[in-house]
């Protein structure tokens, strides 16, 4: 570990927060967390076992009764001041999450760092508004916190999926035991720093690190959680909610994409494409609504390869720490090959590699060249999965309605974009999309928007008002 990592590594990192304070795991395994530029390792974290998220829940439910009553007001209160303590650490936590992550340190202070903090304020704003009763006919219904929550998060963005479902759930007036992922929890602690300085009530917010088959799991079967919130892949949220169904409890999913940058005939073509590349390797492709497969009509598809080409070959690798950098290494060694065997699984099944392709760019850390591939087939592995890397697929389509069929003809359906001359064509089309998101010539992620994914990308939705309803029961009193 070299000093300038330890320096700004947050304090008890050999402990869980639990009842509000910093207590010793039941435990003694640990977890290294590993600096994906230097392939060193940065920090390790305790190894949570069953018996510290009992614990743990056991302070969620003792929390509860007395949350669930604090006024509105007060929660929204404290929802501020967990946004100002955050913002008073940007620059620590832009270089955290740029150290565990690898995110290019500009991008981790704007989003990886600023996103939480704007949706924490918008939920202090939201609670001035928001009725959690209503009058239908002869009855009072009222919406209710449901519980416990259990919160499992994935790398990716780390700080922002936590404070996704921790601001929503704590607004509600829920208790939450956060798993946040063991590749990037770093900033989870910085999260539970600023609640204990900030005086949130002791056991509001718990935070166990570990595994997913070990903590994870213990937080999906426990009987007295009583809702998980997951995000992450498929494959583990397909086994959170089996393990869930034990004991009937809600769950809501937040899990991958394929999505689809639709270019219709009567596009700006040059920004559609520079928007698209983009979109598609922002945070080094590891974004959960990446537009990993840009289709073009079949006559515009040399001229949007070509423009591909150019915008990739200007993307700067190397270390996130350096302000030039626009690409930063993949997370893990795992996830680097990962995505090095879907590049060669690409060409291998006949796609046209157009730049960039499976070999290291660098010497040391877990780099990936930006790559696009063209007239790449839709049912083909790269058309088809999930590669969390900067890989673009170039589609040829030759119609719209073809377009569509290609768009809606994965098993995920989470974001997607549409460019075209007129902003009417170009949301008639999104109508057609099955997907949860879509921006239309470019427009601007809405961090108080419904989020979320039709089909196999979710159930449920994150952010703004849905965000919170997620959160809450209904009870009808009929009078
Ligand atoms: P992952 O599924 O490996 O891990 C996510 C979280 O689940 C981690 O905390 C992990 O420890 C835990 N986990 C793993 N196995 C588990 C199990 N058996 N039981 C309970 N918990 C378990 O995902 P990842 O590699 O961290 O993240 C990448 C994936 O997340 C991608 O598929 C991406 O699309 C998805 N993602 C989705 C969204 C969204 O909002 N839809 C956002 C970001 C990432």
């Amino acid at each position: 570990m070299t000093s300038t990592d330890a320096r700004t590594l947050p304090d008890h990192l050999d402990a869980l927060f639990v009842g509000g304070t910093w207590v010793a795991p039941a435990g003694s395994d640990t977890l290294t967390v590993v600096n994906p530029t230097t392939e060193e390792p940065l920090a390790t974290v305790p190894a949570g076992t069953p018996a510290d998220v009992d614990r743990a829940v056991t302070a969620a439910r003792a929390a509860f009764p007395a949350w669930a009553a604090t006024p509105v007001a007060e929660r929204a209160a404290l929802l501020t001041a967990l946004a100002d303590g955050l913002a008073a650490r940007v620059p620590e936590l832009a270089q955290l999450i740029a150290r565990e992550v690898g995110s290019p340190l500009r991008f981790a202070t704007s989003t990886q760092a600023g996103l939480p903090i704007e949706v924490l304020r918008s939920y202090a704003a939201l609670l001035g508004e928001f009725s959690f009763e209503e009058e239908i006919g002869n009855s009072l219904v009222l919406r209710e916190p449901i519980g416990v929550v259990g919160a499992i998060t994935p790398w990716n963005y780390p700080l922002h999926q936590v404070v996704a479902k921790v601001a929503a759930a704590l607004a509600a007036g829920c208790t939450v035991v956060l798993k946040p992922t063991e590749v990037a929890p770093l900033s989870a602690y910085v999260l539970a720093a600023v609640a204990a300085e900030v005086g949130l009530p002791a056991g509001v917010l718990n935070v166990v690190p570990g595994t997913g088959p070990v903590v994870g799991e213990a937080i999906a079967a426990h009987p007295d959680v009583d809702m998980v919130s997951f995000t992450g892949s498929v494959r583990a949220g397909r086994r959170v909610q089996a393990v869930a169904a034990g004991t009937v409890k809600k769950v809501a999913l937040e899990l991958g994409g394929k999505s689809a940058n639709v270019i219709l005939d009567d596009a700006d073509l040059t920004r559609a494409v520079k928007v698209g590349v983009a979109n598609c390797y922002v945070n080094g492709g590891q974004t959960c609504t990446a537009w990993t497969r840009m289709l073009v009509p079949e006559s515009l598809h040399s001229a949007a390869v070509e423009l591909a080409i150019d915008s990739a070959e200007k993307y700067t690798v190397g270390d996130p720490l350096d302000g030039a950098t626009r690409l930063g290494p993949m997370v893990s060694a795992a996830q680097r090959d990962r995505v090095r065997g879907y590049i060669e699984k690409g060409v291998a099944e006949g796609a046209t590699l157009a730049t960039g392709g499976p070999s290291a760019p660098l010497d040391r850390g877990f780099f990936v060249r930006p790559t696009v591939f063209a007239a790449v087939r839709p049912e083909s592995t790269i058309g088809q999965e999930e590669i969390f890397g900067p890989v673009l697929s170039v589609i040829p389509y030759r119609s719209e309605a073809e377009a569509v069929e290609i768009a809606n003809g994965t098993p995920y359906g989470l974001s997607g974009a549409v460019f075209a001359g007129e902003r009417d064509r170009a949301v008639a089309f999104a109508r057609r999309l099955r997907t949860g998101q879509v921006m239309v010539n470019g427009g601007a992620f809405n961090p108080v928007a419904p989020f979320g994914g039709y089909k196999q990308s979710g159930i449920g939705r994150e952010l703004g008002r849905y965000g919170l309803e997620e959160f809450l029961e209904v009870k009808s009193v009929q009078l």
